[in-house]
């Protein structure tokens, strides 16, 4: 498989080579050249295997230079029961069941929030963290991860790479400002590869002091700085896989199996539901479509960071600023542009390299805006694409997280409430629709208090976690001092 970048003007690639970079020398994002066609009878063969072998199955499409035997070995070291919790590694759960529901739906809950962080992230950083461990002893090189989180992103990053040979991981984050249990999960590692930067401002500089780090092409040669953020190719096409096994799990029973290949044979559709920021999670169903999925819509749910929501509504993509960007209580949603976003639009404009560097490299360079509502692609992106938006707020989570607790005796958290709050304003009779869990309620405890009026359930492994030792370096907000602290510890 060949990767090419949404601006045209990038070499073509191959997955080793496009897997420890971030963003295409041309500003763009790397995509594969085709997404391979799964048919209904690989689909049905498909069926039976456990996570790790169909996780094996499709990125194996994907990767045509680490062999297959290795790429096996890879999957199956990674998804495993001791990692995630279940056997089945993304359980289903039913909420509304068709036949006493007034929208004849079924309506399911996928499991992606048990893995080591009790976030949907860890379904593919724990793959990712391997992979780089795999290909960094191939080429005998040495990676430093240098990365700015406020939360789920820099814990999955440790997680997935602690105790990794060859990578070390400088992570920073707003001193004092994640929440207690997100403190605990990072600072309390204690690899000698990890190193937690507390830096004494906000996410913002956090982010900034990583830019200018790497914008400093000498330093980021010698001390090989690389990342790991939300457009990270391999990241994408790990999360393509819990579409597929979320479509087996709720077409296996007791809908009628569609005959492999056979005359007239329909397979059953599904809808799928997802908490979306960066456009990360979304797109992979979208890649999982374009494979040729039975997917009826990909229903984009907002909180009140509604850029991408606005988009799916009027066809105009207007990037936020800072003043217009809402810290709200599903946090890894508040985001001001959707970094992932321009992989689906040149999808979109029939993959025309030369409009979306106009739109991305120079019109939202300008301007902060684009519209394509004019544009009759921009109608394709519900009637071919399956593409609907819709938004949820602060007392929308609370009403959907107190509901499902009555109902169901299940706690939520707030990402997942604003997914299962939109996925409801979008469902067809006899559609089974997927709202994809984000996290843990325990990682979002506040707004479960006050929800609820107790404490969410914390997992066994997290008893107690808050009074372990803690390995964190406090630093000023200051580009020096981070770059001192990365030389003196790398080699
Ligand atoms: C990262 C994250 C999201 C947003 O996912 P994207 O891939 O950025 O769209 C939603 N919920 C939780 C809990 C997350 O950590």
């Amino acid at each position: 498989m060949i990767y090419v970048s949404t601006r045209g003007d990038a070499e073509r690639r191959h997955f080793c080579e496009i897997l420890l970079e971030g963003l295409a020398p041309d500003g763009g994002l790397y995509l594969p050249e085709r997404y391979p066609q799964v048919d209904a009878g690989t689909l049905e063969q498909w069926r039976a295997l456990p996570y790790a072998d169909l996780a094996f199955e499709i990125v194996s499409l994907y990767i045509d230079d680490i062999p297959a035997p290795d790429l096996r070995v890879l999957c199956r070291k990674t998804y495993t029961a001791e990692v995630f919790g279940t056997r089945a590694i993304v359980p289903l759960r039913k909420l509304d069941d068709a036949s006493t529901s007034p929208a004849r739906t079924d309506v399911y809950l996928e499991a992606l929030s048990n893995g080591p962080t009790l976030a949907f992230k860890d379904m593919a950083m724990q793959l990712l963290g391997n992979l780089f461990e795999y290909e960094l002893a191939r080429r005998d090189e040495q990676l430093n991860i240098l990365g700015a989180t406020s939360g789920d992103t820099g814990s999955a990053a440790e997680y997935a790479m602690r105790g990794k040979q060859g990578v070390r991981v400088f992570m920073t984050s707003p001193h004092g400002r994640m929440s207690p249990f997100q403190q605990a999960q990072m600072f309390s590692l204690q690899d000698p590869n990890i190193h937690n930067l507390a830096i004494e401002g906000v996410f913002d500089d956090c982010q900034d002091i990583v830019k200018a780090v790497s914008n400093d092409l000498d330093f980021k040669r010698k001390y090989k700085i690389g990342t790991v953020n939300s457009i990270n190719w391999a990241r994408l096409m790990a999360q393509v896989v819990y579409y597929f096994a979320g479509y087996f799990q709720a077409t296996a029973s007791p809908h009628p199996r569609p005959l492999p290949g056979g005359e007239g044979a329909k397979p059953q559709k599904v809808s799928f539901a997802v908490p979306s920021g960066n456009f990360g999670n979304i797109c992979a169903g979208h890649v999982a479509r374009m494979m040729g999925l039975p997917i009826d819509s990909l229903v984009l749910a907002t909180n009140e960071n509604d850029v991408l929501e606005e988009f799916f509504r009027t066809g105009v993509y207007r990037v936020r600023s800072s003043a217009d960007t809402h810290e709200t209580s599903s946090p890894s949603m508040d985001i001001s542009k959707a970094s992932n976003f321009e992989r689906f639009v040149f999808d979109l404009l029939g993959r025309d390299a030369g409009k979306v560097r106009q739109l991305f490299g120079e019109q939202l360079a300008r301007t902060g805006r684009f519209d394509l509502s004019a544009d009759p692609a921009f109608r394709q992106a519900r009637e071919r694409y399956g593409f609907v938006s819709g938004k949820s707020t602060h007392a929308d989570r609370v009403a959907t997280i107190r509901d499902t607790y009555e109902r169901f005796g299940l706690m939520i958290d707030t990402h997942t409430a604003d997914g299962l709050k939109v996925a409801r304003g979008h469902l067809s009779p006899g559609v089974p629709m997927i709202v994809l869990e984000t996290a843990l309620p325990i990682k979002f405890a506040a707004t479960i208090v006050e929800a609820l009026g107790r404490e969410p359930e914390r997992p066994a492994r997290f008893v107690g976690i808050e009074r372990l030792p803690k390995r964190v370096t406090v630093l000023p907000a200051d580009v020096q001092a981070v770059k001192g602290f990365i030389a003196g510890h790398c080699g």
